[in-house]
């Protein structure tokens, strides 16, 4: 589970890494408030930022200094309800102002092939981190963390020394990256970012942004955990696919996708991000996994939840038959169909492969749905899926 950025900062802030006062609103009235109380009657200047799940807000112009109440509540209504890569904004985030010297980059993950975690820190944070990491990869450094120790003191100073700290700071950084530890390992973290990461004028360091993931597996040792997710619903897709039991996550792009197990659904994404290089940079729009079963209601819940993306313009389904064969798939398409009628309007691709699979390829040809073409190979639909998305952009 992804945390809003307000979540990150409160969680930061009960395990002692440092951070500036945050006040949540959802309208302009309740961002003035949040001013008023962080400003306390002085002049100053706040930080109206939107609350959504994505990077990349500062760039967006999701991110906006206001230098008293009345003009937080006037950024605010600027933000609220604005589109960011497909996340409506439904709350901000009024947060005190800093007076940046410098920004820092710092991030802790999960490294699954090496059964380990992964820290990388660069003195050269803020919003240009991707590019950075894409042209000077040595710029940013990354550092092993062992989970049996963690960030003690030892690994705290070798990652603050890789990334090329000046002396005069580099104990107050190591201390601060010890306190992102204990969020990341008390709270089941299984990322913790701070972009970025700054000195301030008055030599304080402190974290601006913060971006969690948590561990939903360890759920059951948190059950404060639960509230986070509540708030987390506000994207609408996400909240519907959830009552319908669906693991359905949504991304910025154009082409739909739908198909039956993880791993397939995995590489059916990143076929259709390479076949849309080709195709006007077109991208997928979600990952959507049915799992095993495929009926007709499955099929037609994930369909009628990517169908209502305005984002969407064609879908991709790609599904190996196994134990549920491609027949009763291509019936579950086709009586989805039916359930769906007028809703479906955008051209589908569908490609089936595996058990029964020219028995499900014939019932889908029978079925002849004008916007339904079928694909023999996964490259080949991605191909398809991806031209049709582009055509119709
Ligand atoms: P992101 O673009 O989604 O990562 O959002 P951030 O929270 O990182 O904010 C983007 C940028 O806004 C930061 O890199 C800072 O340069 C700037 N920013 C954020 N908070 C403050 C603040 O309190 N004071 C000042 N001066 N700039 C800020
Ligand atoms: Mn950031």
């Amino acid at each position: 589970m992804d945390l809003f950025e307000y979540q990150a900062r409160d969680i930061f802030e009960k395990h002692g890494v440092p951070v500036l006062g945050g006040v949540v609103a959802t309208t302009p009235e309740e961002a003035r408030a949040g001013a008023e109380q962080l400003l306390g009657g002085q002049p100053g200047v706040v930080v109206v930022k939107a609350q959504v799940k994505v990077g990349g807000r500062g760039k967006a112009g999701g991110v906006k200094l206001a230098r008293s109440a009345d003009d937080a509540a006037e950024k605010a209504t600027e933000i609220l309800g604005m589109d960011i890569k497909g996340h409506t904004v439904h709350r901000v985030m009024i947060a005190a102002g800093a007076k940046i010297a410098t920004e820092f980059y710092f991030s802790l993950l999960l490294d699954r092939a090496e059964r380990r975690y992964l820290a990388m820190c660069s003195v050269e944070g803020g919003m240009d981190i991707e590019q950075l990491a894409v042209e000077r990869p040595d710029a940013l450094a990354k550092v092993a963390v062992d989970p049996r120790t963690g960030i003690d003191q030892a690994k705290a100073d070798e990652i603050v020394a890789a990334a090329g700290f000046a002396p005069d700071i580099a104990p107050k950084v190591a201390a601060v990256l010890q306190t992102l530890w204990t969020v990341y390992r008390s709270e089941d973290a299984t990322l913790v970012e701070v972009n970025p990461l700054v000195l301030t004028e008055d030599g304080e360091i402190v974290a601006l942004d913060g971006k969690v993931t948590l561990d939903e597996n360890a759920g059951f040792r948190h059950p404060e955990h639960a509230d986070l997710e509540d708030a987390a619903a506000a994207d609408p897709l996400e909240a519907r696919a959830k009552e319908a039991d669906l693991n359905y996550v949504k991304l910025d792009g154009e082409v739909g996708i739908i198909g039956n197990g993880a791993g397939l659904v995995m590489s059916t994404l990143d076929v259709v991000a390479y076949a849309g290089e080709k195709h006007g940079g077109v991208k997928p729009a979600n990952f959507l996994d049915i799992g095993g079963g495929a009926s007709a209601e499955i099929m037609a819940a994930g369909l009628h939840i990517i169908l209502t993306d305005p984002q969407v313009k064609s879908v991709f389904v790609n599904v190996f038959g196994g134990i549920t064969a491609c027949d009763a798939v291509a019936n579950g398409i086709v009586a989805a169909l039916e359930i769906l009628g007028d809703e479906e309007n955008k051209p589908l691709v569908v490609r089936l492969d595996g058990n029964n699979v020219l028995e499900g390829r014939r019932i889908l040809a029978e079925a002849g749905h004008p916007l339904v073409t079928i694909a023999d190979t996964m490259d080949g639909g991605a191909d398809k899926a991806a031209e049709l998305a582009h055509a119709a952009a």
